[in-house]
């Protein structure tokens, strides 16, 4: 099979991990004349788009799709009936140098169905890190996924060359897990996370420490993991709930949540039809709430509605609709922590709010400036020239006020 083949069934079996925002890591450059490629701030690595048209992935294609397991919700999967392929080391390294030679990557991620052993198949991946590196000084970013219960020293080994390290936990419970993934353990998975996390701790402990003069690098980008959504019944809330233990326990840098798309020769314990897209970006919003806005888990899904965040508002907003009585809410006065409850305002927005109004008192004109939308806002805010009436506020069509309209369903020709 040639390389362009292997490309093909490669990255395409790549393309359900949504996990490899690039962000994060070093500055490197090679305007030094040493070495090649560098990682600018926050930026991604390529795209590319699944089935449904979502774009879901930044670069990045699989060692093998060849795999001993036989997760259901996966299709490269033993059982599965797609056609096999797997690089050399050398073919992967060739075809990072070259396309990132013609400007089409900014780095690379690499994963790969698991094949003779864990050990086995880590070693290769990390063979791929290694020879970019130290063979053809490459310096753009790496992203390696990392294979459960796969020995310490080639998780060290990883993290010297790579950006970052990911192993997904899959699904939201272990219940699921097993039903799903029988061949999985989540505890492996929860340990080596936690070998993550201790080796994360030491390099910043080292990095900290102005007495070394170098300190071990490990990546430096953290660590990530991707949760499946809507391949079992887990609510919304079993989600965050999963999120949040796993950003407590492992200092985790994201969790990325993957609205699981019907594969080709699906098994038959899979839902027919995927979940909403928007529920993905809901769980995102609430993801950001809880880690950066102070949002508990029990405020942002609603126990009347199974746990679940609402599609139709953001969860913000519907926080804020069921608690009318905290508002409004004097954005000349407020704390910090009740500024980032009112709909609208961001963290950004909030910072320039306490920073103005050391100066001068916030009126309605200053919104703008701010780049704030005024008719999601002001229902919510006193200002100095702004008081919203009690029976705005109360008023129960003020929901329907911030729904998307209603659209007329396309005709099927
Ligand atoms: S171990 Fe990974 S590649 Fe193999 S079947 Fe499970 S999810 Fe797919």
């Amino acid at each position: 099979m040639d390389v362009q083949r292997k490309l093909e069934i490669l990255a395409d079996a790549a393309k359900y991990d949504a996990s490899c925002a690039s962000s994060g890591t070093e500055q490197r450059d090679s305007r030094d004349g040493k070495g090649l490629g560098s990682t600018a701030p926050g930026m991604g690595i390529c795209h590319s788009y699944a089935p449904d048209g979502r774009c879901i992935s930044l670069l990045k294609v699989l060692l093998t799709n060849a795999c001993n397991y036989d997760c259901l919700y996966c299709v490269n999967r033993a059982s599965s009936n797609v056609q096999r392929a797997r690089f050399t080391i050398d073919e992967v390294v060739t075809l990072t140098i070259d396309f990132y030679r013609r400007n089409y990557i900014e780095g690379l991620f690499l994963s790969s169905g698991i094949i003779r052993s864990p050990d086995y198949t880590m070693e290769q991946v990390v063979r791929v890190a290694r020879h970019l590196r130290e063979d053809h000084h490459f310096r753009g970013y790496i992203h390696l996924k990392t294979i459960p219960e796969a020995d310490d020293a080639l998780i060290a080994e990883a993290g010297r060359y790579a950006d970052r390290l990911s192993i997904n936990i899959e699904v939201p419970t272990e219940a699921s897990l097993a039903q799903l993934a029988p061949e999985k353990d989540v505890r492996a998975i929860r340990r080596t996370m936690g070998r993550l996390r201790l080796k994360l701790d030491e390099a910043n402990e080292a990095a900290r420490d102005t007495t070394r003069k170098t300190a071990p690098r490990f990546a430096p980008a953290g660590q990530s993991t991707q949760m499946i959504i809507g391949a079992d019944t887990s609510s919304d809330r079993t989600i965050l709930q999963t999120s949040a233990n796993l950003y407590g326990s492992y200092n985790l840098k994201r969790v990325y949540y993957s609205a699981f798309s019907p594969i080709p020769d699906a098994s038959r314990g899979l839902p027919l039809q995927p979940p909403p897209l928007l529920r993905e970006h809901r769980l995102y919003q609430a993801d950001w709430l809880m880690r950066f806005y102070g949002f508990d888990i029990g405020e942002l899904t609603d126990p009347l509605e199974a746990g679940m965040l609402p599609l139709d508002i953001d969860p913000k907003l519907a926080w804020a609709l069921r608690h009318r009585e905290r508002f409004p809410i004097d954005v000349n006065r407020a704390s910090r922590e009740n500024l980032l409850r009112v709909p609208g305002f961001g963290t950004r927005t909030v910072d320039s709010i306490l920073a103005v109004r050391r100066v001068t008192r916030l009126r309605l004109a200053d919104l703008r400036r701010l780049h704030v939308s005024r008719s999601k806002v002001l229902p919510f805010v006193i200002l100095a020239d702004h008081r919203p009436a009690v029976s705005q506020l109360d008023s129960t069509h003020l929901l329907q006020k911030f729904r998307p309209p209603p659209a007329q369903l396309g005709f099927a020709f």
